[in-house]
Formats: C-alpha cells, sequence, structure tokens
C-alpha cells in the first residue's frame, strides 16, 4: 500500500502515522521529499481513517511496490533526447569491454553511421576470473565518453562498486548494474539517490519477484528512471551460456510499468545466435535491445564468442527493419515508417 500525504501535512502528524504504523508492527519506507509511505504488509485501508491528511491510498497487492503497474502504468523517460519507454524500441550497442582509445572510436563512428543512439562498453567489468582483463577503469569511461561525444551517441555503462559511483556518474548517460550485482542492496540503494537513469539487469537466478524487489531499492530513493534488462538465466544445460528467458518480458510488462530491455548477447553467449534471438526479442515485445559488437571479435579481450562483427550487426539491423514494420513498431535506429508507407503503397 503507498499512503500519499497531503502537502500541508505537518512534522507532528507525520510521526503520528508512523508511531501507529510502528507499533501495529508494520514495515515502511517514507520517502520526505513526496510525502508518501510505503507500507507493504497493509492491507486494510480502514485502519487509516482516523487520519485526515492523508490524500490518497494506492493499494499495491504484491510485495514490490513502487516497481508495480498497480502503482503506475507506463514509464517513459528521455536521455538526451531520445525516448526510453515509450513506442520506439531502443537499440544499445558496442563492445563487451573498452579496449583501447581507437577500438572504441571505430565503434562509435560505425554505430553513428547505423544510427544507432547508444553505446555500450565496460570500463569496470566483472570477471568471473580475477586473472582475465578486468577494463581499463577510469580511463576507460573518459575514451567511451569522447567516443560518443565525437558521434552524438549515450553512453551505457557498468558500475560495480560505489568507490567509483562519481566517476561513472560523470561519464555515462544510464549506469548499468550487471548481474551480479542485481541483489548489491546498499550500491541499489545509494543509485535511488542519483538523477542518472539505471539499467538494472537481471540476477542469474533472480525470479521476477526478487528483481522487481531489487528496482524498489532504487525507486523508493527517488530515482524513478529504471530500465529492467533480460540477460539470460542459469538452468541445468551449460550447453549453451545462458537460458534467454524470452517469456520474462511480457510478465515483467504485466506486473511492472518500468520499460524491460533484453541482452541476446549474455542470453545465448553464441554470436552465430544472436540475431536470431534479438529479432526474437523484438517479437516478444523488448522496449530495447543491447547487442555486444566488436571489430575484431577474436581479438577481442572478454566475450570475443558472443561479439558480432560490424557486418554481422549490419545484417541484424537490415533484418530488423521488415520485423518492426509487420509488428507495426518504430525504433529510434530505423525509420520504420517509411516502411510501412512504402508496404502501404
Ligand atoms: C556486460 O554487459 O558486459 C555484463 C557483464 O553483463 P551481465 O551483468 O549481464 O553479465
Ligand atoms: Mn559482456
Amino acid at each position: 500500500m503507498i499512503i500519499k500525504l497531503n502537502n500541508s501535512t505537518n512534522a507532528n502528524q507525520i510521526s503520528n502515522i508512523q508511531f501507529f504504523l510502528k507499533t501495529n508492527g508494520y514495515e515502511f519506507f517514507y520517502q520526505d521529499f513526496k510525502k508518501h509511505l510505503i507500507v507493504p504488509t497493509l492491507k486494510q485501508t480502514e485502519l487509516l481513517n482516523q487520519f485526515d491528511f492523508i490524500e490518497e491510498i494506492i493499494e499495491v497487492s504484491t510485495p514490490y511496490q513502487l516497481s508495480s503497474k498497480q502503482y503506475k502504468n507506463n514509464t517513459v523517460f528521455s536521455v538526451k533526447g531520445i525516448e526510453i519507454g515509450g513506442n520506439d524500441l531502443n537499440l544499445i550497442a558496442g563492445p563487451c569491454s573498452i579496449e583501447t582509445e581507437d577500438q572504441i572510436h571505430v565503434v562509435a563512428e560505425f554505430l553513428k553511421k547505423q544510427q544507432v543512439k547508444f553505446i555500450r562498453g565496460g570500463a569496470f567489468k566483472p570477471r568471473t576470473s580475477p586473472y582475465n582483463f578486468r577494463g581499463l577503469g577510469n580511463k576507460g569511461l573518459k575514451f567511451i565518453k569522447e567516443a560518443a561525444e565525437k558521434n552524438d551517441l549515450r553512453v551505457v555503462t557498468e558500475l560495480m562498486d560505489l568507490s567509483n559511483l562519481e566517476e561513472v556518474y560523470n561519464h555515462t548517460d544510464i549506469i548499468q548494474i550487471g548481474a551480479r550485482n542485481m541483489s548489491n542492496f546498499s550500491l541499489l540503494a545509494e543509485l535511488g539517490k542519483t538523477n542518472k537513469p539505471i539499467m538494472l539487469k537481471r540476477g542469474m537466478s533472480a525470479k521476477a519477484t526478487e528483481w522487481l524487489l531489487a528496482a524498489d531499492y532504487i525507486l523508493c530513493g527517488g530515482n524513478e528512471n529504471v530500465i529492467l534488462c533480460e540477460r539470460g538465466i542459469r538452468s541445468f544445460d551449460m550447453q549453451s551460456r545462458n537460458v534467454f528467458d524470452l517469456g520474462v518480458i511480457p510478465l515483467m510488462q504485466s506486473l511492472s510499468h518500468l520499460p524491460v530491455f533484453a541482452d541476446p548477447s549474455h542470453g545465448v553467449g553464441k554470436a552465430a545466435f544472436v540475431n536470431k534471438m534479438g529479432l526474437a526479442a523484438i517479437v516478444s515485445g523488448a522496449n530495447g535491445l543491447m547487442i555486444e559488437i566488436h571489430p575484431n571479435p577474436e581479438k577481442a579481450l572478454s566475450d570475443g564468442e558472443q561479439a558480432l562483427t560490424f557486418n554481422e550487426f549490419e545484417l541484424f539491423i537490415q533484418n530488423s527493419k521488415p520485423l518492426l514494420s509487420a509488428i507495426n513498431k518504430s525504433a529510434d535506429f530505423v525509420n520504420t515508417k517509411k516502411t510501412l508507407e512504402y508496404q502501404n503503397f
């Protein structure tokens, strides 16, 4: 349940209702900046009749509250003029890791030619082995920001640790929280205090409710611009890197108002399957896609096996056009309206 208090509610009244909730055993979160009380376990609204300073009560029947569809229908926001969560499918592409200044500039120039609006690239890499390449750190952040600015792109990069928050914040347009950090609740709570959009990847074995509760950690701090991103889950058959859970896309969209993206690269782990599964993710209704590409995947310092070459990525874009037209969807990287007009004609 979300209880909205009148703007004119005074400190005394606020502590009265908080005292009432506490003494009756209800855990709650109070958003001072909005004067909203979030009380997931309270179900009976009549208990609150005594408080005449309540403006509105929104009943939410799930453990997650602020990310729920009952609270809000749709979240749409803009990142440097590009709308997320609206009618357009968004496309984010780039290497797994920023490796050299030259590499990220070559990728950025290519993406601009393809009319892609978002570039990805990790500077702080979560690697299973400590002996693998772990990213260029702050130097990488500087390279990707410069490459993006030169080519009119927006940056998506991962934050692994709070100690890097300021540097990452200053060099990116969307902060990516990786699968391994989906349950790092202190990190999520800190991000809730920032005004930077967050892309929250699904934990490797996270259930829908756990994923949305993680999103609530960010939302209850006041940051409302959260994107969910499916990136595959662990299962019993390790022939494929992960099980790319496309069924979770419409599920999350039915449970939550947040935009839902899909990352087929980590989802399947093999470049040869990314094209097909990226298209399947479009049909599943994803609001956006994240795809790893590399100028020379064989030489990539991380995730080379799943990186598309520039040619393969161009093919993906070509393939996506008739598909987007067929499902009557627009996109931020191709003018599907033209294709539709042509078809209608
Ligand atoms: C990545 O995007 O490169 C990455 C490490 O993703 P995930 O957290 O989904 O493994
Ligand atoms: Mn990767």
